[in-house]
């Protein structure tokens, strides 16, 4: 007999953990405080490590469905604004990416949920204590399990007394997706200015996933809604910025419809969490180490923890002790890599933002001047990944 798990959250996430549990046979129920559950957003680029976490869990066939070889095959690396190459990635490093469209990759995993398992617009509050009782719009849930992947402004983490804080990165995203199919020259990856970069990955149909930053030095703070919807304004603004830059950046801009332009504070957690699990109520993907996307990471480590909680639970250890030491095992594993990633990941795009020109001439000459070896080892450390062997009873 399966466990009741109760998920909060249908992002990535929730979402793979609440498919792979379904089909271990777990009793679960999803809770999504949007109307719906679907995603517009743009792409994302995902690597060996997020698809050997999806196959422990079956869906790495889906989503290899949808997604196409992002960079793989692709003259990738960093660029100068010139569009001369700075680094070029040896093929090693790019074989297991593949890119997708937010909403392919949200799609399939929906369809993978047990019908009448998801409940939409039901915003949901965990038990401060830890116990796996959930406040909802109906009334009181008890559940075996509570399983918290409610994003970066975890409302969860701060109710389970867990939370560090946010913190500003220091720099705004732009994204985007052309509307229609862009030839990129057979080349991609990013191309890294003084406080400026911009990233063209190519999505499966000939579409290109594009993405822009900026440094924001001072700029407001918008804690309660970090992410502004599209709008003109943004294509503008980000049109204005890359104009002189190599070719496709400005084509990649100009391809994408005005409204689709999505601009984003960057945002990490202030401090690695002291723990990931309070009680039988555990913290998942960015609820517990949203990091910055420099490294392409954090939806990758969201399925990791999702594909270590599947699988430690497969060891059907019960509601008491065999429980507790699945979740404490949880927290070790989980805690100590994205701690590791989190750190690098904000280095990176330190690195990346650098605008005082002497910065950025030894930036750009440290690049140069970096082995592909070296580049390879680096992208191999982030994507190697293994499932927990199941604990036994
Ligand atoms: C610019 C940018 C580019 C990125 N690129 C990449 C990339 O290329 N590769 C990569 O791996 N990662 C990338 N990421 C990171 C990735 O998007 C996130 O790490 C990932 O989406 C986190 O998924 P999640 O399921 O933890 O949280 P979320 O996707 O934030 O989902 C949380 C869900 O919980 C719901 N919710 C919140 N509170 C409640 C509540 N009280 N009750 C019920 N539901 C609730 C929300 O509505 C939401 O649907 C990028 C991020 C940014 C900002």
């Amino acid at each position: 007999m399966g466990m009741r798990v109760a998920v909060v959250g249908a992002g990535i996430g929730g979402l793979v953990l609440a498919a792979g549990l379904q089909r271990d046979g777990h009793r679960v129920r999803v809770h999504e405080r949007r109307a719906d559950a679907g995603t517009s957003g743009a792409g994302l680029t995902l690597f060996g490590n997020a698809f050997a976490a999806l196959d422990a869990v079956g869906l790495g066939d889906d989503v290899r469905a949808v997604s196409g070889t992002g960079l793989a095959g692709l003259r990738a690396g960093q660029r100068r604004p010139s569009g001369r190459w700075l680094a070029v990635l040896p093929p090693e490093a790019t074989a297991s990416s593949r890119s997708v469209h937010r909403a392919d990759l949200h799609r399939v995993l929906l369809a993978r949920l047990q019908d009448g398992s998801l409940r939409t617009g039901s915003p949901v509050t965990v038990s401060g204590d830890g116990s796996p009782v959930l406040r909802t719009p109906d009334g009181e849930e008890e559940h075996d399990l509570v399983v918290a992947a409610d994003g970066l402004r975890s409302t969860s983490r701060r109710v389970l007394g867990l939370d560090t804080g946010t913190r500003p990165a220091g720099y705004t995203a732009w994204r985007g997706v052309t509307r229609g199919p862009l030839d990129v020259g057979g080349q991609a990856g990013e191309t890294w200015g003084r406080g400026q970069r911009f990233g063209i990955v190519p999505l499966p149909d000939g579409r290109v996933y594009w993405f822009a930053t900026a440094t924001t030095p001072g700029s407001p703070e918008s804690p309660a809604s970090p992410a502004s919807p599209g709008s003109a304004d943004e294509h503008d603004a980000v049109r204005e910025r890359f104009a002189t830059w190599h070719d496709p950046v400005p084509a990649c801009v100009d391809a994408t419809a005005r409204e689709d332009v999505l601009r984003h504070d960057v945002h990490d957690l202030a401090r690695p969490l002291a723990s990931f699990v309070k009680g039988r109520t555990v913290l998942l993907g960015d609820a517990a180490h949203a990091m910055t996307p420099d490294l392409g990471q954090g939806a990758g480590q969201a399925v990791e923890d999702a594909a270590t909680l599947v699988v430690l639970l497969r060891s059907n250890p019960g509601t008491g002790d065999g429980l507790a030491a699945a979740l404490a095992r949880y927290d070790h594993e989980r805690r100590r890599r994205t701690a590791v990633l989190a750190r690098r990941s904000r280095l990176v795009g330190a690195v990346g933002q650098l605008s005082h020109p002497l910065a950025v001439a030894v930036r750009d000459g440290v690049l140069r001047a970096t082995p592909a070896a070296a580049l390879a080892r680096a992208a191999e450390q982030v994507q190697r990944w293994t499932p927990p062997a199941p604990a036994r009873r």
